[in-house]
């Protein structure tokens, strides 16, 4: 007798569930994304034991009709596919019909539900995979799923699963996540009872990252309005799994159009990791190569290396364009476009940027009451949890009890502290003095017998930073190292060296596109001695430096000979700059792309040549300064991430004089 044997369904079935069940959160994504699927407007989950002993999931879908109840449960049982080519334009979140049976096979399930098309509803009763009991009940339209005891014959998966606070995290960050991509749905999730995520039906996106997020972070965000791109490129992809059995595939479209819409921060907004990036692709919350660099090229240059924004993002377009079958977990998606979506949703945020231009305001010192530590809502901070597949428990970082907060201990809320920490690139300096706002809850107000403000614009909420920042007019210089400038919007202070730097950068660029880099001749070439590494990176950039104005030719061994360099660039920078651009080569050119390079070589340049701090200025050159200044096209951050300017606000000075 050969040794080969066909798996039972029931083996197959705990195989499957390795890949799609690994915890508590993974059951819910399933059943979460079934009942979108089914068009539920209203999605309750209930949970006890952080998922293990009860996930409960009520949705008003659309019901499956009896027969569909029991079949549900048979392996690659699915209602959203019927065909290989329906693969390549798969329109819901399910497709491979494997989730009720991998989750049925490692719990005891109880599914009941009805379709408008019957009188009765179905109660169907399985437990490790075997069908109990199957009957007639009666019920409204929709679904309810109750999974019970998770993994109770699978005692080593369970070893795997960690504390409730990580579970229930996860189930949170994932109800709060899907929460995300449906304004218009109703979202609640409870556990043993305790409320922990409850979203209305709204509008817009904005509101409803407003009741995730809560008010603070919402002043920072960008909308990112719908806009549509068109792709046009041959040849058509087939995924290489279905090209084998694939007969025709899909004529090829001429164009395909794209359509992108959400919120982003601006640059000033620096998260430490990609926790706050939330992108959906056709509904669908992913993981996306292509997306997130997309993302960090159009920050490139407005924040620091290292330092991410936060965004939600929808992509939307036809199913045809996106693989999503890659991954059991459906988090990885493929383009058949890749390179062209990247660069039109770079492109798309990037003006989006550069459009709304935000100056850091200086921040007001918090008024006692404010400065009192709340804790922020469970929905923040279970959004705040990194996005993973809901399964790799491998990526998820466990926060030590004793690192949780009080509150969190002892089972009383159910989350790890996982907050992203925001990078203070704006704040006053340390020693700012505050006596003004510790007033602030004592002092009474009586503004009018201090007399008004004459002289103000009447629409002085609602300059323009960019208008403002066009006619400033500049008091002096502070330490040597920054302008100080009345605008018609409040009081400016300006970093001479960043300012002058974001002016270099777009001047070095635009000449660099245009061919005509500016130069200087040397009198006596300066001579370079390099190691091997630089070696093997300059023979490789050699032209592109000569593009920059630094001409240079091999000078013996190892050793290069520059002849010329930019125009402005002092002769002590320009061995530095010259290293430094070895060194970006070397980091960077393997993986970035060459605009992205020219950037960084930009930035290295227009760093070295700007005036310094500690330089006493003319007033003809400050004057010089904030026009050219105003002249650029994103003039609030230097090409590091810096800020450029700060901004004390009129209605700010007002409010803490007690004016208004
Ligand atoms: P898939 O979602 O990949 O089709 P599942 O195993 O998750 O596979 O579900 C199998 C089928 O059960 C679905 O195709 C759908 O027809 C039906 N189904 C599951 N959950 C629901 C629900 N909440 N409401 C209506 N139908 C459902
Ligand atoms: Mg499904």
């Amino acid at each position: 007798m050969g040794r080969i044997r066909i798996l039972s369904d029931n083996v197959a079935n705990k195989i499957a569930a390795g890949e799609v069940v690994e915890r508590p959160a993974s059951v819910v994504k399933e059943l979460l994304e079934n009942s979108l699927d089914a068009g539920a407007t209203e999605i309750r989950v209930d949970t006890e034991n952080a998922g293990r002993r009860l996930i409960r999931i009520q949705d008003d879908g659309c019901g499956m009709l009896r027969d569909d109840a029991m079949l549900a449960f048979e392996r690659h049982a699915t209602s959203k596919l019927s065909d290989v080519k329906d693969l390549l334009a798969i329109a819901t979140l399910g497709f491979r019909g494997e989730a009720l049976p991998s989750i049925a096979s490692v719990s005891r399930l109880v599914l009941e539900t009805r379709s408008d098309e019957e009188q009765t509803g179905a109660r169907v009763e399985i437990a490790g995979g075997k069908m109990l009991k199957c009957d007639e009940i009666a019920r409204p339209r929709g679904t309810t799923i109750s999974v019970r005891d998770l993994f109770f014959n699978v005692p080593a998966r369970k070893k795997f699963l960690r504390s409730d606070q990580t579970e229930l995290a996860h189930i949170g960050s994932l109800m709060t996540h899907y929460s995300l991509g449906h304004a218009n749905k109703r979202f609640e999730l409870y556990h043993e009872g305790r409320e922990l995520l409850n979203v209305s039906p709204v509008e817009s996106l904005r509101e409803r990252a407003f009741q995730v997020f809560g008010s603070e972070i919402m002043q920072d965000l960008i909308d990112v309005r719908t806009r549509t791109f068109e792709v046009r490129l041959p040849p058509p992809y087939v995924p290489p799994h279905i090209r084998a059995s694939a007969e025709q595939p899909p004529a090829e479209p001429d164009v395909t159009e794209f359509a992108l819409e959400g919120l982003i921060s601006g640059p000033h907004v620096q998260k430490l990791n990609r926790n706050s990036i939330f992108l959906f692709v056709n509904g669908r919350l992913i993981r996306d190569k292509v997306l997130l660099h997309a993302l960090s090229a159009a920050y490139h240059n407005l924040m620091p290396v290292g330092c991410y924004p936060f965004a939600l993002l929808f992509l939307n377009c036809d199913p045809s364009e996106v693989d999503v079958n890659v991954h059991p977990s459906k988090t990885e998606v493929r383009f058949r476009h890749g390179s062209a979506v990247h660069d039109a949703v770079r492109d798309a945020v990037r003006e989006m940027l550069m459009e709304s231009r935000p100056v850091s305001n200086i921040p007001l010192p918090a008024s006692p009451v404010a400065q009192r530590r709340t804790e922020p809502p469970l929905v923040q901070r279970a959004a705040a949890l990194p996005f993973s597949e809901y399964s790799a428990i491998s990526e998820m970082e466990e926060a030590p009890v004793s690192e949780l907060p009080a509150e969190t201990q002892g089972g009383a809320l159910p989350v790890v502290e996982v907050v992203t920490p925001v990078v203070p690139t704006q704040s006053w300096p340390a020693a700012a003095p505050a006596p003004v706002t510790v007033a602030t809850t004592t002092m009474r107000r009586i503004p009018d017998t201090h007399g008004g403000l004459d002289g103000l614009p009447s629409d002085w909420e609602r300059v323009d930073s960019l208008e403002a920042l066009r006619d400033l007019r500049p008091l002096g210089q502070l330490h040597d190292s920054f302008i100080v400038a009345a605008g018609r919007d409040g009081l400016w202070i300006i970093d001479q060296h960043v300012a002058h730097e974001r002016i270099l950068f777009e001047q070095v660029l635009r000449q660099r596109a245009a061919g005509n880099v500016e130069i200087q001749q040397l009198l006596m070439p300066i001579v370079l001695q390099l190691t091997p590494g630089q070696e093997f990176e300059y023979a490789r950039i050699a032209e592109e430096l000569n593009a920059y104005g630094f001409e240079t030719e091999p000078f013996g061994q190892r050793t290069i000979a520059i002849k010329s360099s930019p125009a402005g660039v002092g002769p002590g920078d320009i061995e530095k700059i010259v290293f430094e651009i070895l060194e970006i080569a070397e980091s960077e050119f393997r993986a970035a792309s060459l605009e992205e390079i020219r950037r960084s070589v930009c930035a290295t340049i227009a760093c070295r040549a700007a005036i310094k701090i500690n330089m006493r200025l003319e007033p003809k050159k400050i004057d010089w300064l904030l026009r050219a200044l105003s002249a650029c096209e994103y003039p609030m951050t230097c090409p590091h991430g810096r800020p450029i300017a700060l901004r004390y606000s009129t209605k700010d000075i007002l409010k803490s004089f007690h004016r208004i």
